[in-house]
């Protein structure tokens, strides 16, 4: 698909709505690169839980100088890398998901990973996933995609999901209320609130698969990008 070259495709929307799986596999079919802006703030917020310290924005914002975050591509999906680290696996420990929206909440903290999203992606030829890509990091994206489910879809997923990372000691009902928590913490946070951009394409995914949803958003890449052609 020659006419996205280089593109800069947003994807957000509220956590279980598919966005990663869907990112990577569009980035997959474009040859782009696919960057899980969620695994960075899961990644400081692991810093914070490692070092010990308070979890206010005073005391994070002064770890944030000893954080070196990398996103290394790998053929099963992005690896994440902390201080030279791989803690891929551990980003999605209950602890990191209990307090990820906290910390993201604070603007130093946004904005110090801000700085980074836009130094990867400022290039094009990337797909990026998160909470406020489309609104903040890159408001004149190429292409702007929200997608949501219903919360007891987005549980379902959720759980099926953490089964395969071999976690049981939760149930559905536990995941939706922490689902629920962090919709809430998200959307109604002051520092780049998870909002719909005005111009964002919006998928439910609440009845599709994740090979209809990766083909509709690769639809309206295709119709943005190559429309625009001459
Ligand atoms: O996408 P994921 O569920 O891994 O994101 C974890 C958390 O990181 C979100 O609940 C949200 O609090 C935060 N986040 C954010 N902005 C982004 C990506 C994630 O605030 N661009």
């Amino acid at each position: 698909m020659s006419c996205t070259h280089k593109a800069i495709i947003a994807i957000d929307g509220p956590a279980g709505a598919g966005k990663s799986t869907t990112a990577r596999r569009v980035a997959e079919r474009l040859g782009y690169l696919y960057i899980d802006t969620g695994a960075m703030y899961r990644a400081v917020t692991l810093a914070a839980l490692r070092a010990g310290i308070p979890l206010d924005e005073e005391h994070i914002a002064q770890l944030l100088p000893q954080v070196r975050i990398e996103l290394r591509p790998s053929p099963h999906g992005q690896r994440t890398f902390l201080n030279g680290e791989d803690v891929t696996d551990a980003l999605r420990l209950p602890e990191v998901t209990r307090w990820v929206s906290l910390v993201s909440s604070f603007r130093r903290v946004r904005s110090f990973l801000v700085e980074e999203q836009r130094r990867l992606g400022r290039q094009g030829g990337v797909v990026m996933d998160g909470r406020d890509i489309g609104t903040v990091v890159f408001p004149e994206a190429d292409v702007k995609i929200f997608l949501t489910a219903s919360l007891a879809v987005r549980a379902r997923r959720r759980l099926q999901e953490l089964r395969s990372y071999g976690v049981t000691d939760i149930t559905e009902h536990e995941l939706a209320a922490e689902l629920q928590r962090r919709d809430e913490l998200d959307s109604q946070r002051a520092e780049s609130p998870l909002r719909c951009a005005p111009d964002a394409i919006v998928i439910d995914t609440t009845e599709l698969t994740i090979e209809e949803q990766t083909e509709r958003v690769l639809q309206f890449v295709r119709q943005k990008l190559c429309n625009r052609m001459p």
